[in-house]
């Protein structure tokens, strides 16, 4: 059966990226996105029976609960949610005497709030799915146990945060749910810059060849791009 997916972040990176992927890959996509797509346009272009595009801003509620009924309205139920959009602030890298405490409140309600906003809307299409998955996509700097910055706050917390809301949901959703948080890797996009190691596109085919797998073949709460565990 054709797997039903929601990205969040859709426009582009990884999201895009990813979106691109499940569609190569035959599912069906629901790409969720602020207003002003950018590397999105083309996909809805190229995959047009596949890839519907939604609406939503994470940070505001209403326009998730839109976003749910959009979906709502074209599948009963989705097998695979992927908690993707986030942000780093333009002062993420400030040393502690200069960081603005706007741009992490911010960063906190588009990366740790946010996907809890996604998560209440669209549980009840996704406990209606077909062996459903719940993926966030987090990141090494949100790994306590790895920790080797001395600034960038905002991210790493809010990262943190988003570990912890993955499991909390881990334990409400036992054996009904897959979930668990991914690190994708340090990737060419706006967000990781152009020296990064990973292509973004060569990432996501694999990471939609494994979320589309049925069972997916993740074991671990917490995983790099690969599956292989990181620590909380
Ligand atoms: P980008 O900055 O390239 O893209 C971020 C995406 O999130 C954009 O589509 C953006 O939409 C969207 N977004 C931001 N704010 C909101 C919002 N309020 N509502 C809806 N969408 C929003 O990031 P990447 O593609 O690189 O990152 C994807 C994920 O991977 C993130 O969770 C990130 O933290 C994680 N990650 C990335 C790494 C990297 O090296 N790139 C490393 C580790 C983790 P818009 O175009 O409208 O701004």
């Amino acid at each position: 059966m054709t797997r039903r997916v929601l990205v969040t972040g859709a426009n582009r990176g990884f999201g895009a990226a990813l979106t691109a992927a499940f569609a190569r890959q035959g599912a069906q996509v629901f790409a969720a996105a602020r207003k002003g797509h950018t590397t999105l346009d083309a996909i809805l272009e190229r995959y047009p029976s596949l890839v519907t595009g939604i609406e939503l801003d994470v940070t505001d509620l209403a326009s998730v609960e839109a976003a749910r009924d959009a979906v709502a309205e074209r599948a009963p139920a989705l097998d695979v949610l992927v908690n993707n959009a986030a942000m780093r602030s333009p002062t993420v890298s400030e040393p502690i005497e200069s960081i603005d405490f706007a741009d992490v409140a911010r960063t906190f309600d588009v990366n740790a709030i946010g996907p809890l906003r996604v998560a209440q809307a669209f549980l009840p299409m996704l406990r209606a799915g077909d062996s459903p998955v719940f993926v966030n996509v987090s990141s090494e700097a949100g790994s306590i146990g790895q920790c080797w910055r001395d600034r960038e706050f905002d991210y790493c917390m809010s990262k943190a945060a988003l570990n912890m809301a993955t499991a909390i949901f881990a334990n409400l959703l036992r054996g009904k749910v897959h979930v668990f948080s991914m690190h994708p890797g340090w990737m060419r996009t706006d967000m990781g810059g152009p020296r990064a190691s990973l292509d973004p596109e060569e990432v996501a085919e694999g990471v939609a060849t494994k979320l589309l797998a049925v069972p997916v073949p993740i074991a671990a709460p917490f995983v790099d791009h690969e599956g292989h565990p990181l620590p909380w």
